[in-house]
């Protein structure tokens, strides 16, 4: 059924608009921000297959969510590329009347292999993440020593398909911020470079204030002088400046000056859980009332009235909650991908 034209508003009047779908719970990369190798290590519990939401089930609730009024699906993970089979999802999502945007989250390892049967089944856009081109930079976060040609194969590979790119490098303070420029003169005139501060996501990441690196300094690391440049369109995460010679980066800051007014995201995770902020502490498990013989009609009574009732602002509230969040675990970043 296509999108109807009021979507779900939520206790704060934010519209349904998009829906991040986590494909599984693995990566072949170890970010210490993200998946540290201490905790997710080689006797770590991953799910088995059975748990995850099938490419059947997936497509079900993505179709009831459009009805809600999503018009982008953003596929991540985990690492996206590893769930296998991953065209014929993409395939079956581009099947639903009313979707506008097909685009994936990746480490782009994979991407050589997979980016033009990903193409030809729909997929329109791609973000790698990608933060530093100094091989022991990036080999020390993504704590594989996995270097960083591999990642750019990857764009190439992405370009080449005909994929629209842009990419994400996690800023933290002390670990790669005297990088930036050289990924900045690199890569600007490849793909729209965004700069993320890093967040407290997850519960081991060791996330302080001090290392989140605010715009501002950001930009002065690029070097050369910055103008704003007007927003694509309401709501539009990353704040974007061009150079003296027009070339555009993006500031997503998270943490400094959090966008909470305009989130339109809704997030299922790879077992079918629904969470209505990347900072939830629990979310609503889908999977359950489906594989329990929900009818299609009761699914979508189940999130109507999950996102009727959100009233999430994590970051525009963190100050206050971080003090209690040490006691709060929250959702992992591996299962709600970002
Ligand atoms: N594996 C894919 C990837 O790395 O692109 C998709 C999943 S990953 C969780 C999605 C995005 O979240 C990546 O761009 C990653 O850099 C970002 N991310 C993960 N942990 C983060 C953190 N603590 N702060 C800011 N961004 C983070
Ligand atoms: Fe894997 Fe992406 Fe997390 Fe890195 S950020 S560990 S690539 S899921
Ligand atoms: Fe959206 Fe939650 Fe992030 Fe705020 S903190 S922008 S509500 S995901």
């Amino acid at each position: 059924m296509p999108s109807v034209l009021s979507p779900l508003t939520d206790a704060l009047g934010r519209p349904l608009r998009d829906l991040r779908l986590s494909v599984t719970d693995r990566c072949n990369l170890r970010c210490t921000y993200c998946m540290p190798a201490e905790v997710f290590g080689p006797d770590f519990a991953f799910l088995p297959k059975s748990e995850l939401l099938s490419f059947e089930e997936l497509e079900r609730l993505a179709r009831l969510f459009v009805r809600g009024g999503v018009q982008k699906l953003r596929l991540t993970g985990g690492e996206p590329l590893l769930r296998r089979g991953l065209p014929d999802l993409v395939a079956r999502l581009s099947s639903i009347g009313g979707v506008q945007d097909i685009a994936m989250t990746t480490n782009g390892l994979l991407l050589p292999r997979l980016a033009a049967d990903l193409k030809a089944a729909g997929l329109k856009r791609v973000t790698v993440s990608l933060d530093s081109l100094d091989p022991q930079v990036f080999g020390r976060m993504n704590g594989l020593g996995v270097q960083p040609d591999r990642v750019l194969d990857g764009i190439e590979a992405a370009l080449t398909a005909g994929l629209g790119v842009k990419i994400n490098t996690v800023v933290q303070r002390g670990v790669n911020e005297d990088s930036l420029g050289e990924l900045w003169r690199a890569l600007r005139g490849k793909a729209l470079l965004r700069f993320i501060e890093f967040m407290d996501v997850g519960n081991h990441n060791g996330w302080n204030l001090s290392a989140v690196v605010p715009p501002g300094e950001v930009l002065a690391r690029l070097g050369g002088n910055f103008t704003p440049v007007t927003a694509n369109y309401p709501g539009e995460v990353a704040t974007r400046y061009a150079d003296d010679q027009g070339f555009e980066v993006g500031l997503i800051a998270s943490v400094s000056a959090p966008f909470c007014g305009d989130c339109t995201r809704a997030r299922l995770s790879a077992v079918g859980v629904l969470y209505t902020c990347l900072f939830a502490t629990g979310g609503l498990d889908l999977r359950a009332s489906l594989r329990a013989g929900a009818s299609d009609d009761e699914l979508y009574a189940l999130l109507s009235e999950r996102w009727h009732a959100r009233t999430d602002r994590y970051s525009e509230e963190r100050g206050e909650l971080t003090r209690r969040s040490a006691q709060r675990p929250k959702v992992e970043m591996s299962h709600i991908g970002g």
